[in-house]
């Protein structure tokens, strides 16, 4: 049986790896690898004494994607603040839990599965040269870079809007001093900064130059499959914690709220839920570009009139929701799912059936926040003590209007966005490093190290490049061009 397989149809010549398909993530007919499908997993109770790490190499071998190189990867997790449980669960109010996923380096949960990713792609990469190209918003780039920093034979150029990040966002990324590491500022905005990578990627001088130089070229973004293996296991760690604490019984069902954007932490969730975690809905939560909720509430994927809004949540600020894709494979098989992306790059928007959008919402809900409930619902928290992100306000926000046992996914700690929090508590608008401080003193709260030191490293200050100058920066920094 195939463990893989590519989402817009026809057939691996073999049974495709977990390593091959972190190596080359693209699949057939320009569709991703997902898995082929999902197996059950064994009682909850023979779970629930599982550390971390063991719960892990279990899922992955259910999943048939165990290999050696794994129990090294997730040695990543001991830089995270509890190595032991890199993905605590707390009480939050009545019957909501909140799930802290940005314990790691970054302060976002992309650590969650970038951290294991770039241990297990350094583990894989035999003599050749990997260049690894990726465009952040904010925080993939730092939780990219944090990854593969200083990783044998693998090479990260990153590039991000010049005006489009926070400053701590910005910092992360240019007080990286990492020889294998390139940082880029784009003179425009993150779809700029994307439409240079796609570019990149379908460029056919700049892949024969880099090949004739024995580069080969990958991706660490959401579409890796290497990702979304890492994001099943903390919501089932979730789930599970909620057991050990004693608010459910194993075997009751609760609802589970996912900040979205590109859809790899709900994918994890909807994969979890497959294997027999009672998860009664995965509700999907979006800002002002809330192409998901209507999706998910009419069934029509429309992006043909929809401009992206900048808003206070910014890693949610997407229209094309990737990882929607592995769900319609899982969903309708892989006929029905090139038939769906082919329209959408042709027509800009789908139409699912009345049978399928049944089944879709067999699973999801959904709901969106505009910016000024954002707002409020950080400032509704901080009434109670609590400081929470932009990203997990909107899903807390959302919380309100749900009853029973909930988890919340919380993206993001609140030292990433503090200008947009100290906004929404005081009404006064500061910067960075002063809203850091003016929130830490009132909310009685420490400023993680790894944010405080930001501000006095050394920044490798580039000026900002045109879209058409990143290519020759590329290959001069690698060597292949001279300056
Ligand atoms: C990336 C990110 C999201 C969106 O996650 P997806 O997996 O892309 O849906 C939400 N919140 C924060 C803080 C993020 O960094």
């Amino acid at each position: 049986m195939q463990v893989f397989a590519p989402t817009r149809g026809g057939e691996y010549p073999h049974n495709l790896t977990l390593k091959e398909s972190i190596l080359n993530p693209k699949s057939n007919f320009g569709g991703l690898h997902t898995l082929s499908s999902l197996p059950t997993l064994p009682s909850l109770q023979t779970l629930l004494p599982l550390s971390y790490i063991e719960l892990t190499q279990e899922i992955f071998s259910l999943l048939h994607l165990q290999c050696d190189e794994l129990r090294v990867a997730l040695r990543s997790y001991e830089s995270f603040d509890d190595p032991n449980n890199p993905a605590p669960l707390h009480f939050f109010e009545d019957n909501l839990y909140i799930q802290e996923l940005y314990h790691g380096p970054s302060r976002a949960f992309k650590d969650m599965a970038l951290q294991p990713l770039g241990a297990l792609f350094e583990s894989f990469v035999e003599e050749e040269q990997y260049l690894i190209l990726t465009a952040t918003s904010g925080d993939t780039g730092p939780a990219t870079l944090e990854s593969f920093k200083n990783k044998k034979n693998i090479n990260v150029v990153c590039l991000y809007p010049a005006q489009g990040t926070s400053d701590v966002q910005r910092l992360q990324m240019t007080t990286q001093s990492a020889k294998n590491l390139k940082v880029l500022p784009i003179i425009g905005d993150f779809d700029d900064a994307q439409a240079i990578l796609k570019s990149l990627l379908s460029d056919e001088d700049f892949h024969s130059t880099l090949h004739s130089n024995h580069f080969r070229i990958s991706a660490a973004n959401s579409v890796n499959f290497g990702r979304i293996a890492f994001q099943i296991i903390y919501h089932i760690w979730g789930y599970l914690s909620l057991a050990r604490m004693g608010a459910i019984t194993l075997g009751e069902k609760v609802k589970v709220i996912i900040p979205s954007g590109n859809f790899g932490n709900a994918l994890g969730a909807f994969y979890a839920k497959l294997m027999g975690i009672p998860f009664e809905k995965i509700i999907i939560a979006s800002n002002p570009n809330n192409i998901l909720t209507d999706f998910i509430t009419t069934g029509v994927y429309d992006i043909s009139t929809r401009h992206l809004l900048p808003s206070f949540s910014p890693a949610m600020d997407i229209l094309k929701s990737s990882n929607i894709e592995r769900v319609l494979y899982a969903l309708y098989g892989a006929k029905r799912t090139q038939e769906l992306m082919r329209a959408l790059d042709t027509t800009k928007q789908y139409t699912l059936t009345q049978d399928e959008l049944a089944l879709l919402q067999k699973h999801f809900e959904a709901n969106f926040c505009t910016d000024e409930q954002c707002l409020e619902s950080i400032k509704k928290a901080s009434q109670s003590g609590k400081i929470i992100d932009p990203h997990t306000a909107n899903g807390y926000f959302i919380a309100q209007k749900y009853k029973g046992k909930t988890i919340i996914s919380s993206t993001a700690e609140w030292s990433k966005f503090t200008p947009t929090i100290a906004y929404a508590l005081c009404g006064e608008k500061m910067e960075d490093q002063k809203a850091l401080e003016w929130i830490a003193t009132n909310y009685n709260l420490t400023i993680p190290k790894s944010i405080s030191q930001l501000f006095e490293k050394p920044q490798n200050l580039i000026s900002p490049l045109q879209p058409s100058e990143v290519k020759t920066a590329i290959l001069q920094w690698l060597g292949i061009l001279s300056h």
